[in-house]
């Protein structure tokens, strides 16, 4: 079967004009597998629509992904739970399933420096863009800066609004730096903005019974607690830093008990013991 020269010259405007590069690149090679009967028209026009699609949604996530501010990409396949026992793997899989985001509910990811609270956070908004939904990511205390920066430029509720807008806001690194002043009431206002409206994941290395002493204000702490955990997943995770997973010889004996991977012993914490324990996994609601 040979296509006419003059209906194969359309085709390539109209493909162009469709602004359908991907198509018009692999038209050629189509055509030479239909002429050689070796798949059938049906199969090229699917394959030259695939081929057209696939690169389009590889343009969209690059460009969510980059618009969302995940950059340092980390995914699920890349996290090694045979290192992180204490984690349900297949919690951590349902939870890819993006429920929660469609339940604008916000998932807690707890647990000491490095076991991978952040890879796990961007993994599953990566999977939140790669499933269409819009993601934002920033740590606390980028976000309070830009909220601060707005308050003091008059542009607070726009910038509230701004991010009020993803599906999905990842909130890493609520730890051992304490907020600026008014930061916690800034973040209150941001959070009570999306509060049933939208999705968020929050990764910390502090039990919540501290957020007092991160916001500088147990008032704010209390009433930024009583949002976050309403609708809420906890995942606590026991394990080891993964960072220092070869290197446990080299810390002290604390540190070095809490890199043998032994998720038994109780993670190292700073300051007092939290009042309110959550179980690994548990669902505070
Ligand atoms: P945290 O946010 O809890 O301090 P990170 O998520 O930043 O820790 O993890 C520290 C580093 O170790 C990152 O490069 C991360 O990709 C990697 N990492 C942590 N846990 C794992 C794991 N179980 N499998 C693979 N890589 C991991
Ligand atoms: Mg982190």
């Amino acid at each position: 079967m040979t296509a006419a020269p003059a209906t194969l010259d359309r085709i390539r405007r109209h493909l162009v004009g469709l602004r359908m590069p991907r198509s018009l690149e692999v038209l050629e090679h189509l055509l030479r597998q239909l002429e050689r009967g070796e798949i059938s028209a049906l199969e090229a026009i699917d394959q030259l629509l695939d081929e057209e699609l696939s690169l389009r949604e590889g343009r969209r996530v690059k460009a969510a992904l980059k618009m969302g501010r995940l950059l340092n990409i980390k995914t699920l396949a890349g996290f090694d739970f045979s290192f992180q026992p204490s984690l349900d793997r297949n919690r951590i899989l349902t939870l890819a399933g993006l429920d929660f985001v469609s339940r604008h509910e916000v998932l807690h990811f707890l647990g000491q420096p490095g076991c991978g609270k952040t890879h796990l956070a961007i993994a599953l908004a990566v999977e939140a863009v790669q499933a269409g939904r819009s993601v934002y990511f920033t740590t606390l205390a980028e976000l309070i800066g830009s909220l601060a920066k707005a308050e003091r430029e008059g542009t607070l509720r726009e910038r509230i609004r701004f991010l009020c807008r993803p599906q999905l806001l990842v909130v890493d690194e609520i730890d051992y730096l304490p907020v600026i002043a008014g930061g916690g009431n800034l973040f209150f206002q941001l959070v009570n903005a999306r509060y049933e409206r939208g999705a968020m994941i929050l990764t910390s290395n502090r039990g919540f019974a501290e957020w007092g002493e991160v916001f500088g204000d147990t008032v704010v702490a209390t009433a930024l607690l009583d949002r976050l955990l309403h609708h809420a997943i906890v995942v606590r995770i026991e394990g080891a830093s993964y960072r220092l997973r070869r290197h446990a010889d080299l810390l002290p004996d604390s540190s070095a008990a809490q890199s043998t991977h032994q998720p038994e012993l109780a993670p190292r914490r700073r300051g007092r013991p939290p009042k309110l324990r959550t179980g690994n996994l548990s669902a505070a609601t």
